[in-house]
């Protein structure tokens, strides 16, 4: 069940830079608990670096006069805050494929206590905290390999314990880039399955350029082209051929059945 309606974000005149390079303009967003988005553009559209933003990891440029709430503060504590937000990219699991071998699923897992990547000696657990990574393994089907190591792990597999290292918190909100990426069509299936059950409790903010990952309990969308959100609101009047065509620069038919998306190229 939902709670009160909460704003997640609100973003105003928002500018962000990588040196010279303004890879964000003007970005006015604002989105509430009782919404589903999807945040939708082509590659190197500024994407990702909208989750930078969201998360801290990049801060406004503060020559442009902005407002950036987040849960209605201003201000806030990086690790309080990526203990509310679920958040799951690429970035993440790639960070996990890429550590030592001794780490485990039940690792990865736990490891959202400490907002870590692997979960390390001197991190202790009570048994009410591995008791919850026990629900959560076996609410993702992934408690049968719970010791298995990050090498021995499908991108699929470690997916899964990425996605139950976000929900040690309870997030208030979870934030998915691009969540498909690598995955075979049967893992997408499950991954797309799992995001419409989670969607019912925790509003989820889905990043992607793939119209496939659009899931039928998404209720908006926003578009990111020319370094800015070019269109945003409830997707039936957002998710068209005509906008897609635009921000894809190729001309495109987009289909919609049963609240999935389906999109194909015109000559
Ligand atoms: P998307 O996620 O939509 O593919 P990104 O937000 O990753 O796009 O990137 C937007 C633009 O910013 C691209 O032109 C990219 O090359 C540039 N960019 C991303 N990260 C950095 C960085 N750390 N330093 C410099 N430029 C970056
Ligand atoms: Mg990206």
């Amino acid at each position: 069940m939902k709670k009160e309606i909460e704003t997640i974000i609100n973003f105003e005149h928002v500018y962000a830079n990588y040196g010279n390079f303004e890879a964000l303009k003007d970005i006015n967003l604002k989105i509430n608990n009782n919404e589903n988005w999807v945040i939708l553009g082509a590659n190197g559209s500024g994407k990702s670096t909208l989750i930078k933003l969201l998360t801290n990891d990049l801060y406004p440029n503060t020559e442009y006069e902005f407002k950036k709430q987040i849960f209605g503060k201003d201000r806030w504590n990086i690790f309080e805050l990526k203990k509310l937000l679920g958040i799951i990219t690429n970035e993440l699991h790639v960070k996990f494929m890429n550590c030592e071998n001794y780490i485990t699923v039940q690792d990865i897992v736990t490891s959202g206590y400490y907002s870590a990547i692997g979960s390390f000696k001197h991190h202790i657990f009570s048994d009410g905290e591995l008791k919850k990574a026990d629900e959560i393994m076996q609410f993702l089907n992934i408690y049968d390999i719970k010791d298995k190591k990050v090498h021995e792990l499908s991108t699929g597999q470690l997916r899964l314990a990425v996605i139950g290292r976000a929900l040690m918190h309870n997030p208030k909100a979870f934030i998915l880039d691009e969540p498909t990426v690598g995955l075979d069509i049967k893992a997408q299936k499950i991954f797309i399955q799992l995001f419409e059950k989670l969607s019912k409790e925790i509003p989820i903010i889905l990043i992607t350029h793939d119209v496939s990952e659009i899931f039928p309990q998404i209720t908006h969308a926003a578009l990111v082209y020319n370094q800015t959100i070019y269109k945003q609101g409830r997707k039936e009047d957002i998710l068209t051929s005509k906008n897609l065509s635009e921000i894809f620069e190729t001309d495109v038919d987009l289909r919609q059945e049963n609240g999935k998306y389906f999109i194909s190229y015109c000559n």
